[in-house]
């Protein structure tokens, strides 16, 4: 909860309730200095909103307060599409989506074959947030008919049981990930994101935002680019010895893809340098997180991270 809480949190409700992030309300937090703080919207309030997405720079949160949600059951479960062309069928699931009730959360996953335990699939996994079965029916029942749909598998189960992922079996591989934020999942960033994927053919797995995520402003948290409708995450797979040549040749497709994305989910980021920096944070965003780490956390004790460094203001 950490981690993940503290630079964002895109969990299966993220349309009807936001990031994770966007549901604490309080954090006790241990400084550079020693001190035992509390940050909220009332108390150390710069402080609560860097922790809202600037990760583990301020402190060490000792104590997170969440507001919870009450939940029965939701409806969940993976539909399985056969198509050559990704195109045609991300552009029926954007136009499903744009319609869609926040309820409905769903995550586009293209896979390779990782072996006869797990073939190749392209899957449109969702999860509508409500016990209420006709809704989640009608809401669902668009994606069953888009075009190269083969089978289903949703059905009614404790919100527990969906966070449980089948993991890909373990193979010495170097992974090459990239990801942004789509503002606008136009035709035309879908031809670029299937034309790359089909010259990449790792992982795509892009998921839906908008509602209850879109509804915070982007100077509310440390946690920009609110206005995006997708995040688009690539990961693809090289040998151990592939030659650098051979990463050189991910990163040039995945520019294909870059001018239709703004910025990058630190999360889902594995490098820490100046530029995973400089993508996970708008310009406004960064300058106020280091004016608020200097205040904090002026040595730079906490610098093991995705850091920001101080800056005097
Ligand atoms: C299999 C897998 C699935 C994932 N799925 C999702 C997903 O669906 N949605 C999503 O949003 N993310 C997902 N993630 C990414 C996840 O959000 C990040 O990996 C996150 O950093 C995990 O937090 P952690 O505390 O476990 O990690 P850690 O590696 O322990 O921490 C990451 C950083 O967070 C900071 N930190 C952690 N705890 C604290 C604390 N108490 N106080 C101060 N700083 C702290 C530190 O700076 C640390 O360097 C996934 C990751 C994996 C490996």
């Amino acid at each position: 909860m950490g981690g993940l809480t503290l630079g964002g949190g895109i969990g299966w409700m993220v349309r009807k309730y936001g990031l994770a992030l966007d549901n604490l309300v309080k954090a006790e937090v241990v400084t550079a200095a020693g001190e035992i703080v509390t940050a909220s919207p009332l108390e150390q309030p710069e402080l609560f909103w860097a922790l809202r997405g600037g990760g583990g720079n301020f402190g060490v949160v000792t104590h997170f307060t969440f507001r919870a949600h009450p939940l029965s059951t939701v409806h969940a479960g993976p539909i399985r599409y056969d198509v050559e062309d990704l195109a045609p069928l991300l552009r029926g699931w954007r136009d499903v989506m744009r319609g869609a009730p926040e309820e409905l959360n769903a995550t586009f996953l293209a896979m390779p074959s990782f072996g006869p335990e797990m073939p190749a699939s392209t899957q449109i996994l969702v999860c509508y947030a409500d016990s209420d079965e006709a809704a989640a029916e009608a809401a669902v029942e668009p994606l069953r008919g888009l075009l190269g749909a083969r089978d289903a598998d949703i059905r009614e189960k404790d919100y527990v049981d969906v966070l449980e992922d089948p993991q890909p079996p373990e193979a010495p591989l170097t992974i090459v990930a990239n990801n942004g934020f789509a503002p606008d999942f136009s035709d035309d960033a879908i031809d670029a994101i299937a034309r790359v994927q089909r010259e990449l053919g790792g992982v795509l797995m892009i998921r839906s935002l908008r509602g209850a995520f879109n509804l915070v402003s982007a100077d509310e948290t440390a946690f920009g680019f609110r206005d995006s409708e997708m995040l688009v995450i690539s990961a693809a797979f090289l040998p151990p010895d592939a030659p650098p040549a051979a990463t050189d040749r991910v990163r040039a497709l995945w520019a294909e893809v870059s001018p239709f994305l703004a910025g990058s989910y630190g999360n889902f980021l594995s490098g820490s340098d100046e530029q995973a920096i400089a993508a996970m944070f708008p310009l406004a965003t960064r300058s106020r997180l280091a004016a608020i780490k200097h205040r904090y956390d002026p040595q730079n004790l906490f610098s093991q991270n995705q850091n920001i460094a101080p800056v005097s203001t």
